[in-house]
């Protein structure tokens, strides 16, 4: 059968709609998209352990004769089924949820390899839901490093496994069905190896080198793509003459002398800026970069203020609704209090239609003149009567072609008779050292705000072991009683057979049956629905939960001055930038705030690299940091998911393939035409295709 990389997945054999809408949940549509569906992490089988030799909490492989029958207990809906097995040296408990079938399936007297978490229960040992295993199985496994894919509930690591092995043999057999993206010069130059050869050992290794090469590769290949994209956005946004001139006006004079707090030198030069980009010949292009807390909320507002005060709309997209309807507020409190010319206008996706088309009238009409929402911003029925400013704020969340969208936007509907490019004004909270912002941020001007307001009391750190978890859980009694809120940060969703990390779902069960009843415990997840979150921040928000177990999703920028704690379990598994916006979840508010690292390894590295967040609030310098102590076998390590979330590179990890690709990229990009030439061909198509298919790419 001919396949072809556009083809849908179920041409794949056992791949039935079923599965394949599974996939789809997944992003994964294509055989392309397969291909490139990497994986989370790899495994690799443990080399056997005799009974008498195991250690309490790990996961172990132990060769062992079912040695009793299997007897039952039910809990609730559950069902444990219980065993024994043993080696030379002793035996062991083995424990199974669930799965009822275990009874006729293991025989005693039978050999297997018993793959799984061993806990010591008084004086033995038990394997909790172990993995069987025959000898042959075993073998095979033995040595090679399995693929772990991010997977979706019905969804399971063998079906991806099996679907992949199959797109790469057909690619194998024939060549022509993968072009190469990379001409032959860039690969040379710089020692990579070919497409094939790079996806197969990224999805089925023969071993670390080969894989660390397969990564390299990709990594710059994804940078190289961003960047070409970054250097298009530059060429057609360079020195565009001012459409929307303005003149300052006695409303942002007026609104920085009323503020109750001064504005710090940074924000100040900050506002110059942005005043000299608006008022001046060309437009603005801007990326205002501040640690959390810096005060960029108050310089959007400015920058608002100072094109409605002109006549003009402008209109500012956060990431999420909860973030969206933040601002408004914010916003519209400035409005009343300050007297402000701002008719404001909020527009996200779970309004009803009735409100939504209210909202469209007011913004095609004028009568609204500043827009805050989320990405329903840059739906097709938004018709903006004359859009001079668009921010969006806390960027990396947003993809490069959402903002260009946006600037499309501005500038199609803008002014319908006569096309105009508005402002852009861009926001990040992520402090990424110099040297990267310059490639990364390419097409932009950059503001730094490096000082943080006066008198905010610094965030308290500590750094400890699990065995500080008794004490960390009582001090989250004692700020809460106190009258405070507090945030728990697990690095998974639920529980899952292949990671001990800590997860949502049984921390927060844990937690309420440690602390007493009348703490309030609340659950956040990247799979709970939109509206569901924002009921939950909302709740937050307005103190009717005290704590909330949530994995990374809490949103950048999400304003709850009342929490005080931010408690992060196995944060050695998180990047230190990551980290620090986590920790800038607390410390907004009056009161003293705590942040509690809970390292889960021994490794000397983790301590070293915890213990600079330990002795620094300083997010550019913790991200100097961060580079520095990143050496070239971290492949596998922490990846800072969050900050400009690339498909497979990592702006940290892989920070000498994102020079590499400005390098090449620079190389390419000269020749204006490069796009019409024969080797750059697969490139250029490539390039196109993560344009039209919208492909999310991060970060700018
Ligand atoms: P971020 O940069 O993370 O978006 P915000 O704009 O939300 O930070 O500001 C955080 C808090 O600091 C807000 O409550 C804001 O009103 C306050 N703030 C901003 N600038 C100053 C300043 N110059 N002095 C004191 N407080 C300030
Ligand atoms: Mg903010």
């Amino acid at each position: 059968m001919e396949l072809h990389l556009t083809d849908n997945i179920t041409v794949l054999k056992g791949i039935g709609d079923k599965t394949a809408a599974l996939f789809g949940r997944m992003g994964t549509e294509t055989l392309e998209e397969l291909l490139r569906f990497y994986p989370r992490d790899y495994d690799r089988i443990e080399e056997v352990s005799r009974i008498a030799e195991l250690t309490d909490n790990t996961r172990a492989v132990v060769r062992g004769t079912v040695c009793a029958g299997v007897s039952e207990r039910k809990a609730g809906r559950l069902v444990i089924s219980f065993s024994q097995a043993a080696d030379e040296t002793g035996k062991m408990q083995l424990s199974f949820f669930n799965m009822p079938y275990i009874k006729k399936m293991l025989k005693k007297g039978s050999l297997y390899y018993f793959r799984g978490k061993v806990s010591k229960r008084g004086g033995s040992f038990t394997m909790e839901q172990p993995v069987l295993l025959s000898p042959a199985e075993y073998d095979r496994q033995r040595g090679k490093l399995l693929p772990v894919y991010p997977l979706t509930t019905g969804l399971n690591q063998k079906t991806v496994r099996k679907a992949l092995q199959q797109v790469l043999g057909a690619v194998q057999q024939d060549s022509g069905l993968l072009p190469e993206v990379l001409p032959k010069e860039i690969r040379k130059e710089r020692q990579f190896c070919g497409i094939y050869e790079a996806l197969r050992e990224i999805h089925f290794p023969e071993g670390r080198e080969e894989l660390a090469a397969a990564k390299k590769r990709l990594a710059f290949e994804e940078f190289l793509v961003f960047l070409l994209l970054v250097r298009k956005m530059k060429d057609s946004a360079e020195a565009v003459p001012n459409a929307f001139p303005m003149f300052e006006t006695s409303d942002t004079r007026r609104f920085v002398e009323a503020l109750p707090f001064k504005l710090t030198e940074d924000q100040e030069q900050v506002w110059r800026d942005i005043l000299g980009d608006m008022t001046g010949s060309y437009t603005m292009n801007r990326l205002v970069q501040g640690d959390v807390g810096s005060g960029k909320t108050v310089l959007a507002a400015l920058a608002l203020l100072l094109a409605v005060s002109n006549g003009y709309q402008g209109a500012m997209m956060a990431p999420t609704e909860v973030l969206a309807a933040q601002h408004f507020k914010i916003l519209r409190g400035y409005t009343d209090k300050y007297n402000l010319p701002f008719r404001p206008v909020l527009l996200t996706g779970s309004m009803t239609a009735k409100e939504k088309r209210e909202a469209y009238g007011q913004i095609e009409s004028g009568s609204g003149n500043l827009i805050i929402g989320t990405h329903a911003l840059i739906q097709e029925k938004v018709i903006y009567a004359n859009l001079a400013l668009v921010i969006t704020d806390e960027q990396h969340r947003f993809g490069v072609r959402q903002r260009e969208a946006f600037l499309r936007k501005g500038i199609e509907t803008g002014n319908a008779k006569e096309p105009k490019p508005p402002h852009v004004m861009v926001m990040s909270a992520t402090p990424i050292p110099r040297t990267l912002a310059m490639i990364l941020y390419g097409d932009l001007h950059v503001s730094v705000i490096k000082q943080m307001p006066a008198g905010r009391r610094g965030i308290k750190n500590c750094v400890v072991g699990t065995d500080w978890r008794g004490r960390a859980w009582k001090f989250l009694e004692k700020e809460i009683s106190a009258g405070r809120q507090a945030f728990v940060v697990c690095p998974m969703i639920g529980p899952s057979e292949e990671s001990e990390l800590e997860n949502v779902e049984e921390y927060t069960e844990k937690l309420r049956a440690a602390l007493p009843d009348a703490i309030r415990i609340g659950m956040l997840h990247g799979k709970m629905k939109p509206a569901e979150k924002k009921r939950l921040m909302d709740a937050f928000g307005a103190g009717m939960i005290d704590i909330v177990v949530s994995t990374t999703v809490i949103e950048v920028g999400v304003n709850i001055p009342n929490a005080t704690v931010m408690l992060i379990e196995n944060a050695e598994r998180f990047g230190l930038a990551q980290l620090h916006q986590l920790r800038g979840r607390v410390g907004r508010g009056e009161c003293q705030s705590y942040c509690i690292f809970i390292n889960s390894s021994d490794a000397d590295r983790s301590k070293e690299r915890l213990e600079v967040l330990n002795h620094s609030n300083d997010g550019f310098y913790i991200a100097e940091q961060d580079l520095k102590l990143r050496g070239p076998g971290d492949m596998f390590g922490v990846r800072q998911s969050g900050i400009l979330n690339f498909r497979i590179a990592d702006i940290y990890q892989d920070a000498d393939m994102l020079m590499q690709a400005d390098q090449a990229c620079g190389e390419i990009a000269a020749d204006k035409s490069w796009e019409e030439k024969e080797k750059y061909r697969p490139l250029a198509a490539l390039l196109a295709r993560s344009v039209r298919n919208n492909i999310d790419f991060p970060g700018i």
